[in-house]
């Protein structure tokens, strides 16, 4: 469990002082996937080396386990770092050595050796999925199996947490996949606390269990994807459901934007509202994404019929998210929230 608590953190440069960090407050639940996102400068990096304990916030708590990090002496630094993988943004593997030598590094540098060292390694080569290139150099590798080097690098420790900034970056579709992949199968397997860093919304919408959003240093939201993305107002919501083309014209009398979760709630619950109240429901805009393996649509409706007040309210009843629209001049559509 990662508990930060108003933390702030600034850099001076020639034009003055940089607030890269400004008063964080976030909790991460042990076992889940939290996403960093935001815009490049947004503080993602400084947040990262912060909970790495490489860097020292100017005020505020970082808790690891309800262990405030911030009063811990050398030695007690040490041990807390060993318990936190780093995945560092670029990678970086040891060019003269294997696959199977980049990983055990840590293990190396902390003194384990013989069996115990070889068993570790090999289990964290079959999590990353490069058993067989064990004794390749990276030179030979895909940027994509690289990359997978360097969080088996992160994981060989067994962290309780597993920091990865920026992990799919400059990898093709294929390559980050596969390196998310490897961080799932971390949280899963090794049930260490993920927490990624990115750009890339569609990274948290593959992985993320939990999304925190930093612009400025500030956080402008956090919590539960799948609670956030039933939020109208969530900034989050619009970058991962399917968007909708403001230039969708519709000459049903009324107009709403749903978002269901689940699939069950995706295939029953528009037919059963329309035949429970006699409303014409049709999808005119929207579709459905993914966001974990929970299948999550955003679609906009197009409706008729004297009681399509009653199945909207229906609908928002059984879980669905709803947003009435007005219609304004030759079926445009206009926002007003319900
Ligand atoms: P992100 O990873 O989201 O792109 P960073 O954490 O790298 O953001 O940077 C946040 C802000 O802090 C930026 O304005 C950046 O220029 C500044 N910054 C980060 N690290 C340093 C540093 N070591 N010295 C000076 N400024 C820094
Ligand atoms: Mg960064």
């Amino acid at each position: 469990m990662i508990t930060l608590e108003n933390l702030s953190k600034s850099f001076r440069s020639t034009s003055g002082s940089i607030v890269a960090l400004d008063d964080v407050t976030l909790d991460v639940p042990a076992g889940v996937i939290a996403g960093v996102v935001g815009p490049s400068g947004a503080g993602k990096s400084t947040l990262a080396r912060v909970l790495s304990l490489r860097e020292r916030p100017d005020s505020g708590v970082f808790r690891l386990d309800g262990l405030n990090t911030g009063t811990l002496d050398e030695r007690t630094t040490r041990i807390a770092r060993s318990r936190i993988g780093v995945v560092p943004a670029g990678g970086s593997l040891l060019g003269q050595r294997t696959a199977a030598g980049n990983v055990a590094l840590p293990l190396e540098q902390a003194g384990m050796d013989g069996p115990q060292r070889r068993e570790r390694v090999g289990k964290v080569l079959d999590l990353i999925g490069l058993t067989n290139h064990a004794a390749t150099y990276p030179d030979d590798l895909t940027a994509g199996q690289r990359q997978r080097v360097a969080v088996g690098r992160a994981l060989v420790g067994e962290p309780a947490v597993v920091l990865a900034d920026d992990p799919t970056a400059g990898l093709d579709d294929d390559g980050a996949a596969g390196v998310l992949a490897v961080l799932d199968r971390a949280r899963a397997e090794l049930g260490a606390t993920v927490l990624v860093a990115t750009q890339d919304t569609s990274v948290v919408r593959r992985i993320a269990d939990d999304v925190a959003v930093l612009e400025h240093g500030r956080l402008l939201e956090s919590g539960r994807l799948l609670e956030l993305v039933q939020d109208p107002d969530s900034l989050v919501a619009q970058a991962v459901l399917p968007a909708i083309d403001p230039a969708t014209r519709s000459d049903y009398p009324g107009v709403a934007d749903v978002v269901l979760v689940g699939f069950a709630a995706i295939g029953s619950l528009l037919p059963e509202a329309a035949s429970r109240f006699g409303t014409d429901i049709s999808v005119i805009g929207g579709g459905v994404t993914r966001i974990g393996e929970t299948p999550v649509a955003r679609f906009r409706l197009g409706l008729a019929g004297d009681r399509t007040d009653s199945a909207l309210g229906w609908l928002a009843e059984r879980g669905g998210s709803v947003r009435h629209l007005a219609r304004g001049p030759r079926g445009s559509v206009s926002d007003r929230a319900a």
